[in-house]
């Protein structure tokens, strides 16, 4: 993607990761003069050897002759301190965008008229399952034949993209840290999962973190609304957007309780998902027999990608059909072997207690693979979750300290992912399921959960079947 309106301008960068430099890149494509900067040598060594000039945006006078200054989504800018290039550009006068800004300016948004026909794009935020609703949203498109790319916060920078034709979409996963400075957010379809404490490092608590999620639904946002409305601000969010316009552009989804009353809603209860209009049920479909999307909070990523689907035209029956053959993301609730009727899942992806306790709460017989580097708060709270776990088998760092405050749990300190695999499937019995929840970071022994879950799964497939 070229970025428009910006021929002939001089265009400050700012952070110079991957983003950035697809960022500098779609500047230079659209005529732009660009001038990057990173604090660390390294990403300026990246752009030099990428073709971009340097400029130390650091120094005063740095904006003089500048048009506007983009800013990579990993640099917070204003808490707990204004970011001292930043604030300079902005005490010039010059404005601040990203890269999502930039897209959105550049995107050849179509009006409501042409609803049906021209491409679209479907922004996801939220805490959590933003990545699995993103995948999922892009999984059933792909399966029913549509175009669809997808890019934001999942991996691909939005600037990287192909340009799209009419009949297309674009999924963006978009984190707080992308929505809080874009100054134009105009997705055809906006979703927002749900609402738990998060980042709140950057955002200076709660209410700055929903402010940040909230812009993408602002007036001259979105055509059509997805709102999870299973804690308060979801409600808040949807009902200011439903006293501000019609009925039919606002869906919200739920988990937690029946939500048949609303004008349009999708919600999920005891295992089946429904899609209420104006007071009739119009569609149904049976989550428990589908086995990418196990447990309540996949429920809540089926609803909101469903939802989302249903708001540029798919059918449910072509959505439900989709459904069945998406395979999970990988480390989040995958299924990766069944062997002699016991499951195996991994689950790197839980290095929270939250997300830990939601994989917990997931499924039944529970052969449990927890630990690493321990977080702030410890596991005690998960022992409302441990209902259906059998035996705990601890790794890393935290082994010990989660037996000791996970008592009466049966369990075996085991050190290893090597031991843990090997115990459990020394256990195991038919009906099992062997589940990497770490509930802990991975660094003590491994680079990322990435490397984790990859070891756990080349430890499943060495197992005899
Ligand atoms: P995000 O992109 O928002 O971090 P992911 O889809 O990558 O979300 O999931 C992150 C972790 O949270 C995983 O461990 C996953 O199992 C769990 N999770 C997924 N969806 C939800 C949800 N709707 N609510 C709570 N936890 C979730």
């Amino acid at each position: 993607i070229a970025v428009r309106g910006v021929e002939g301008q001089k265009i400050a960068v700012l952070g110079l990761g991957r983003s950035g430099l697809a960022t500098a890149a779609a500047l230079q494509a659209g005529g732009a003069e660009v001038l990057a900067w990173d604090d660390s040598p390294e990403g300026r060594a990246r752009a030099e050897t990428a073709g971009f000039v340097c400029r130390d945006l650091s120094k005063a006078g740095a904006f003089e002759d500048v048009a506007l200054l983009v800013v990579s989504p990993g640099i917070p800018h204003l808490y707990p301190h204004p970011n001292p290039i930043i604030a300079q550009a902005m005490q010039m006068g010059v404005p601040v965008d990203n890269d999502i800004g930039l897209f959105f300016r550049s995107w050849a948004g179509p009006d409501w008229d042409s609803f049906d026909v021209a491409p679209k794009t479907i922004c996801v935020t939220g805490s959590n399952g933003k990545s699995t609703t993103t995948a999922l949203i892009h999984h059933v498109l792909t399966h029913c034949g549509r175009r669809s790319q997808m890019a934001g916060n999942i991996g691909r920078g939005v600037l990287d993209l192909e340009p799209a034709e009419d009949g297309d979409v674009v999924v963006l996963e978009l984190s707080s840290y992308q929505t809080d400075l874009a100054r134009a957010l105009t997705p055809d379809v906006a979703v927002f999962t749900n609402l738990s404490p998060d980042h709140l490092d950057r955002h200076a608590g709660m209410g700055g973190y929903f402010a940040a999620k909230r812009r993408l639904f602002a007036e001259g946002g979105p055509d059509r609304a997805v709102i999870g409305v299973d804690e308060p601000e979801g409600v808040y969010l949807a009902n200011q957007i439903a006293t501000n316009r019609e009925d039919d552009r606002l869906i919200r989804i739920a988990v937690s309780r029946k939500l048949g009353d609303w004008g349009w809603s999708v919600f999920a209860r005891k295992g089946f998902l429904a899609e209420w209009r104006k007071g009739r049920q119009v569609a149904s479909i049976d989550l428990r027999a589908i086995k990418g999307l196990p447990g309540a909070h996949n429920h809540q990523n089926a609803c909101a990608a469903f939802a989302a689907l249903r708001a540029i035209g798919l059918a449910p029956r072509e959505i439900e059909a989709a459904f069945h053959s998406f395979a999970g993301l990988p480390h989040r609730s995958q299924t990766v072997a069944e062997k002699g009727g016991v499951a195996w899942v991994n689950d790197s992806k839980a290095t929270n207690v939250d997300s830990a306790s939601k994989a917990l709460q997931a499924f039944k017989n529970i052969r449990w693979i927890a630990g690493g580097l321990g977080k702030e708060g410890g596991v005690a709270s998960l022992a409302k979750d441990l209902e259906h776990v059998k035996k705990a088998y601890f790794i890393g760092h935290s082994a010990r300290d989660f037996a000791l405050q996970l008592t009466g749990l049966d369990h075996e300190i085991c050190e290893t992912m090597d031991a843990a695999v090997a115990a459990c499937a020394r256990d195991a019995v038919a009906g099992d399921t062997v589940l990497l929840a770490p509930a802990a970071a991975s660094f003590d022994q491994y680079g990322s959960f990435e490397k984790r879950g990859e070891h756990f799964v080349a430890l499943v497939e060495a197992l005899a079947d």
